[in-house]
Formats: C-alpha cells, sequence, structure tokens
C-alpha cells in the first residue's frame, strides 16, 4: 500500500480513434465556438489546408509557420492572423512544435483547444509552454495552456518518419520513466507510467518494420497519451533537466536528445530509486539502463550526441550548467557524475 499522497486528475478531453479526425468539426463546435484557426509546420502544410477544405466556413484560415521551440516572433505573426480573420479558437495540427504555437496564443488569448496530435512527445496534455525569445528559453505553467480537446488520430500518424517514430517514442517513454521516481509521484501516475512504457515497447519494433501498420501506430499513440499525462502531472528530474540543458545551451535537437539520453539518466538512477522503478526494470530484462540501451539500438535510434553536433569540448560546460540549479533527484547530482554520463552518451557507449 502507498503512503500519503495528492492525486490531481487533469481536465481536457481525449477523443482517440482511427478515422477520427473527421470530428474536429463537431469538437470545435462542443466548445462553443464556430471559426477555427488551423495550425501547422510548413511540413504539414498540405495537411492543415486540406483540414480547412473540411472544415469549410468553420475554418478563419491558416497559419503553417509553427517553428521548434515557439519563438515569439512567429506567436505574434499569429496571433494578428488570429485576430484579422476573427478567430475564436485554434486546431493545432501536429507535434509539439505546432501544439506549443497554440499553446502560446492561447495563453495570450485564451482560445480554446483543439489538438490534433501527430508526434508522440505529449505535450498536448501537459499545461507547460516553452518559448524562446532573443535565444532565451523561458517556460510557463498555466492551467489556461493546457489544451481543451485532444484528438488521436492513428491514421495521421503513418506518415510520420521512422526515425522521428523511434525518436519521438523514446521521449515520451522518457517521461515515464522519469514518473516512476517523481518527488510527488502517486499510484494513478505510476500505472499510467507503467502502461505507457508498455504500450511503445510493443509498438516500436512493429511501426520500425511497417510503418504503415495502424494497430502499432494506435498503440504508440496510446503510449504517448499516458506519457504525456504523467509529464504534465509530476514533476521531472534528471533526464528533464539535461535534455533542456542540451537543447538550450547547445540547439540539441529535442526527440534525438530525449533518445540518446534515456538509457544514461535511467542508469545513473537505477539504484537510487530501484523500488520506484521495479516494473520499467522488469519490462526491459532487469536492467533498465542496458535494456532500454539494447532496446533503442533494436529500433534503429540514435545513440551518440556526437552524430548530433555536440563537441567533446562542450562536455564539461555542459556538466557545469546542469549542477548549477538545484532539484530533487533520486540520486546526488555531481558533477563528475553527470560529466561520465555524458561522456558515455555523447561517444554513444551503453550505459554502466
Ligand atoms: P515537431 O513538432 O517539431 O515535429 C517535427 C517535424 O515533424 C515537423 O516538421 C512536423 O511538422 C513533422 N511532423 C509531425 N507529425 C508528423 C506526421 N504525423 N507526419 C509527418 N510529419 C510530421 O516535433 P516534436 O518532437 O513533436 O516536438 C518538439 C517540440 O515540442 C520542442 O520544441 C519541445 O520543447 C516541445 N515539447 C513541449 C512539451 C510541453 O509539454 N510543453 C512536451 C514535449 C515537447
Amino acid at each position: 500500500m502507498p503512503e500519503a499522497f495528492i492525486y490531481t486528475s487533469s481536465p481536457g478531453r481525449i477523443v482517440f480513434g482511427s478515422g477520427i479526425s473527421v470530428k474536429v468539426a463537431e469538437e470545435v463546435e462542443r466548445l462553443g465556438c464556430a471559426r477555427a484557426l488551423i495550425l501547422s509546420t510548413p511540413f504539414q502544410k498540405n495537411d492543415a489546408e486540406a483540414l480547412a477544405k473540411d472544415l469549410g466556413e468553420m475554418a478563419a484560415g491558416t497559419f503553417t509557420e509553427a517553428a521548434m521551440h515557439t519563438p515569439v516572433a512567429v506567436t505574434e505573426a499569429a496571433l494578428k492572423i488570429y485576430n484579422e480573420t476573427k478567430a475564436d479558437c485554434v486546431v493545432a495540427l501536429g507535434g509539439g512544435s505546432t501544439i506549443g504555437l497554440g499553446k502560446a496564443i492561447a495563453w495570450r488569448n485564451e482560445a480554446p483547444q483543439v489538438v490534433i496530435a501527430t508526434t508522440y512527445a505529449g505535450s498536448e496534455v501537459t499545461d507547460i509552454l516553452g518559448q524562446t525569445e532573443k535565444g532565451q528559453k523561458t517556460t510557463v505553467r498555466d492551467p489556461k495552456i493546457r489544451p481543451e480537446t485532444v484528438i488521436y488520430d492513428a491514421d495521421l500518424t503513418l506518415g510520420l518518419p521512422v526515425a522521428m517514430s523511434v525518436a519521438s517514442g523514446l521521449n515520451a517513454m522518457a517521461h515515464a520513466v522519469e514518473a516512476l521516481y517523481a518527488p510527488d509521484a502517486n499510484p494513478v501516475t505510476s500505472l499510467m507510467a507503467v502502461e505507457g512504457l508498455r504500450a511503445l515497447k510493443s509498438a516500436l519494433p512493429r511501426i520500425v518494420e511497417a510503418p504503415d501498420d495502424r494497430d502499432a501506430r494506435a498503440d504508440a499513440l496510446y503510449g504517448s497519451w499516458l506519457c504525456g499525462t504523467v509529464l504534465g502531472a509530476v514533476a521531472m528530474s534528471l533526464h528533464h533537466k539535461l535534455c533542456h540543458t542540451l537543447g538550450g545551451g547547445f540547439d540539441m535537437p529535442h526527440a534525438e536528445t530525449h533518445a540518446i539520453l534515456l538509457p544514461h539518466t535511467a542508469a545513473y538512477n537505477a539504484a537510487a530509486a530501484s523500488a520506484e522503478l521495479a516494473r520499467a526494470t522488469e519490462l526491459f530484462g532487469g536492467d533498465l539502463g542496458g535494456g532500454l540501451y539494447d532496446f533503442a539500438r533494436s529500433i534503429g535510434a540514435p545513440l551518440a550526441l556526437a552524430d548530433y553536433g555536440l563537441k567533446e569540448s562542450d562536455l564539461a560546460r555542459a556538466a557545469d550548467m546542469a549542477v548549477q540549479s538545484p532539484y530533487k533527484n533520486p540520486r546526488e547530482i555531481t558533477r563528475d557524475g553527470i560529466l561520465a554520463l555524458l561522456r558515455r552518451a555523447h561517444a554513444g557507449q551503453r550505459p554502466i
């Protein structure tokens, strides 16, 4: 039996299924809205325009310039279109970058949000917004940032490239691993975390084998929903702080950095949180860090930070930055410990 805990369920409506995106109009109406501004990145422009066409009069317009790390200048440009087109809600179609733009708009003008999530990053179910201005990334948390409605339609993820699917899936798994040893973990988030890990562990190899396997895609989205939910519910530790340091300080790509670091951060904390991690450890053959590394390798995931432009000479500075502000973590964060972890992740070695 757990000792005392606090569990707050997050509000939000989840609409899950294959072919379900035809329900966007219904969901917009359900929020009391009639004119949606459709958001996407340039890469998903065609999908956004097709959705606008389907929505007919209910589409106020499209804004297809969403970019990584939610630059404030892009948000301001989108807000201008939102106002000019007299939109009354946003529909974000895409991954964390597009969802970030929708959240940034909603944080400023309280626009209701419908999100159609097409990666496994999990932003759609959190109240967290990271944005950048003049090279500085800041993070805000606010209930009005959390999207009201999330649509998960596996059909829209069939075209997510395999490499992106693998990295994004491991990004989701990292939320679950950290949720298990979170200082504010509770029985419900832990159940979700283990089930999220199980679903993604089963789905990702099947996606690598057959990217258009709808069942595998649905399992991955289901897992990403669970993992995203725990990201939004409990505090994250070493893994997320380290990824934030490498993303913000060294411009490392989001999903790939998560994918590479996960086996190493899990190994770093494994002994200090062995009870909390027991069910995840069992899932990965009795050695969480090593098991995650072998799993990542078997699905062709990125393994070495060096492959993404991080220089060996950057590692000491990254370790310095990572130990600057203290936070709760199962194992003490030491500069030497972090440097050793980073060295192995940089070289793509199996964690010890
Ligand atoms: P992304 O949104 O940047 O997407 C990467 C590329 O893949 C984009 O060009 C996108 O259009 C394309 N893409 C997405 N789905 C596709 C699909 N199904 N088919 C074809 N192409 C598709 O990547 P991401 O990893 O989802 O998001 C990363 C960003 O999200 C980062 O800025 C990160 O900080 C943020 N994020 C925020 C939170 C949060 O809670 N605030 C959580 C996770 C990630």
